[in-house]
């Protein structure tokens, strides 16, 4: 853990400024701030029950202010299942709390869609608890909300773009957006024509990669050899790379379009990086562009991840943008919610979908069937012997450092394969095998909010990646042009609030995908809120005051989402298997007994239509079992 610079340097990192990321830490007043987190004593961030939270910082405001990504009670919460330290005669012991039809353990897109199914199928009086162990749903489809200057601005936690679905197209999401009435066709922003002419991403993806700078004014950071913007645009002419691998670069990024099965199948028996450099021969400026893309959507490095995923990346350059709700993929999970509860998120317009409040009074009541246990951490689900024969599954679960037990007819598991392997007690062992090659990476999410961004501005840019960060973190980092609605439109000018988003995986090549993800995540989770804060003042000083940044200024909170499992790793043979062994995947989707398993990873890659169709596919299935 690193002390608080002092002198000159607290004052180059702007730490003086009061700024709203460590003067409150999960709300509560620490006091002077830079004693009160600097000087913990414990190389694990968070540390014991009841001390100082010095891992989840500060969390925005609003709904979602004490739910940035994993906060620390879940992680230890999580930590102790896996380290079995729940005393057996304690959960043997847990308080009665009642009876259901279903229940589903965990309240992302996955659990809320398997819950609102299984109703669409059963009919409305059916009793179903879902459980949630964070203090807010959408699991990663959450969003950070922070009051600047008096505008409210939002930026996504993970989850952050979609592609609108063609209307008739007869898809799942197509008719998802039917029926909850999204529209598909959105405002933005407005530019003022006098102000420079300036592209901005829609979401915070279209930036990072380069293929949609055709749309997107980008600035490339080369280090000592400077700034460069666009280099696409003119094939690279000017950067510091070398001839060949301008070339190789080039040739890398005109190979995309689709794929055959054959070659999916081969593709998924290499690595990323033997595919770019033994296959393709290509200098190894083309693995160092893709490291950290490939790092944030698969969790790990080329020489970990399956080519089949590292081929799909490319995209043509001139597709058009994926778009993005203001706080990312919420309004997915909101509108669930309000399928489910219409009293929860009061309101039936899509500006209400993405802004009011939840109404959560409206999570539980004695009197109505579908309930929402906030704050509640599954435990434990086994089959069991009900003398009466009318519910076949006991769940047992921790709310606010208190044990309880419910009885179901059917469980749906849309949590990730990472904790059910650990709540799953009696799962058969094939099941066990198969989940056991489910590996995990973490992604770190950041979002910067900003007094003004002029120096962006002044730059021509609104979205940068650089290729170095020594001192730093991440590579990549944008300002977005926000979807509007008539009640909600903050204005978009270099002299007003914005948010910066930076999106980042933490690969460790050189290790074996499964150790990398496990090393990296301890890494991530001994880090405190504190060292990640001074790592983004020194990557936005290194990229930004020589153009007019100023972090006393500007800075005016830092939120981190951290997601210790945020991608399901997939090495060579996790598609199609490897050896004559199948891919877990067919097993984990099977389920055993009363248990559905439904989560977006089952999809293979995770994206929130696949979260959405494994809940659904859980729901329908559990339906079918009463
Ligand atoms: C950083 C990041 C960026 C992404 N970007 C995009 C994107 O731009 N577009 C896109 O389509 N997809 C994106 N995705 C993927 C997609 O959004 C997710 O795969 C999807 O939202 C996951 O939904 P889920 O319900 O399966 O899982 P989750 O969202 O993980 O939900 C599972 C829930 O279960 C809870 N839980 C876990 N254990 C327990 C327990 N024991 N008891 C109770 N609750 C528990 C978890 O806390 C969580 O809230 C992104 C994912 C990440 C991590």
């Amino acid at each position: 853990m690193s002390h608080l610079p002092s002198g000159p340097e607290r004052r180059r990192l702007g730490l003086d400024a009061r700024i709203t990321r460590r003067d409150f830490v999960n709300g509560v007043l620490v006091g002077a701030g830079a004693a009160a987190l600097g000087t913990s004593a414990s190389n694990v961030a968070g540390t014991s029950a009841g001390a100082e939270d010095t891992f989840t910082g500060y969390g925005g405001v609003g709904d979602y202010a004490r739910a940035n990504g994993n906060t620390w009670p879940v992680v230890r919460a999580a930590h102790r299942l896996r380290d079995g330290q729940y005393d057996s005669a304690a959960l043997a012991n847990a308080q009665a709390a009642g009876d259901f039809d279903l229940v589903v353990v965990g309240g992302g897109i996955a659990g809320l869609s398997a819950a609102y199914y299984f109703i669409k199928a059963t009919g409305a009086g059916r009793r179903v608890l879902l459980l949630e162990n964070h203090a807010m749903l959408g699991g990663e489809a959450r969003q950070n909300e922070f009051m600047v200057d008096g505008e409210r601005l939002l930026g996504p936690q993970g989850s952050n773009d979609f592609v609108v679905p063609q209307a008739g197209a007869g898809s799942l999401l197509d008719g998802f957006f039917a029926e909850f009435a999204l529209p598909r066709e959105y405002a933005w922003q407005s530019w003022d024509a006098k102000l420079r002419p300036l592209r901005f991403a829609r979401d915070n993806y279209s930036n990072m990669d380069g293929f949609q700078e055709s749309q997107v004014d980008i600035g490339y950071f080369f280090g000592t050899a400077g700034w460069h913007k666009n280099i696409w645009v003119n094939a690279l002419a000017d950067t510091p790379f070398s001839a060949t691998a301008r070339r190789d670069l080039l040739k890398w990024r005109a190979n995309h379009g689709p794929v055959s099965e054959a070659e999916n199948r081969h593709l998924d028996t290499i690595t990323y990086k033997d595919y770019l450099e033994k296959v393709c021969a290509y200098d190894p400026a083309v693995t160092r562009m893709v490291e950290p893309i490939v790092g944030l959507l698969s969790g790990v490095s080329t020489d970990a991840a399956c080519a089949r995923l590292g081929r799909q990346l490319v995209e043509a350059p001139d597709r058009p943008m994926a778009v993005s709700f203001p706080g990312g993929n919420s309004p997915f999970p909101r509108a669930l919610l309000r399928g489910l509860l219409p009293d929860s998120l009061p309101g039936k317009d899509f500006s209400s979908l993405m802004y009011a409040p939840v109404n959560f009074d409206a999570l539980e009541r004695d009197e109505q069937p579908v309930r929402v246990r906030l704050n509640a951490t599954a435990l434990r689900v086994e089959h069991a012997s009900d003398k009466r024969g009318s519910h076949a599954l006991a769940i047992t679960y921790e709310r606010g450092g208190s044990l309880s037990r419910v009885l179901a007819r059917a469980v749906v598991m849309a949590s990730g394969g990472w904790i059910n392997k650990h709540i799953l007690v009696d799962m058969p062992p094939d099941l066990r095998a198969a989940y056991e090659q489910f590996a995990y990476a973490p992604a770190l999410i950041v979002n910067v909010a900003l007094r003004q961004w002029r120096f962006l501005y002044d730059m021509g840019i609104t979205a940068c990646r650089w290729f170095d960060a020594d001192d730093g973190i991440g590579y990549c980092c944008n300002i977005r042009q926000n979807m509007v609605t008539a009640g909600h439109s903050p204005v978009l000018h270099p002299d007003r609030p914005a948010v910066l988003s930076f999106y980042m995986g933490l690969p460790i090549p050189g290790l074996p995908a499964a150790v990398q993800g496990a090393t990296s995540r301890a890494r991530f989770l001994a880090t405190p809120y504190m060292d990640f804060e001074l790592r983004i003042r020194r990557q936005m000083i290194s990229l930004f005051a020589d153009h007019g940044f100023k972090p006393e200024r500007d800075i005016v909170a830092i939120v981190l989402n951290r997601w210790g499992h945020a991608r399901v790793i997939e090495p060579p043979g996790f598609h199609y298997g490897v050896e004559g062994r199948p891919s877990p995947l067919e097993r984990v989707r099977e389920g055993y007994g009363r248990v559905a398993i439904g989560h977006s990873e089952l999809n293979g890659a995770q994206h929130w239509g696949s979260a959405l169709e494994y809940g659904k596919r859980a729901g329908e299935k559990t339906a079918a079992m009463l």
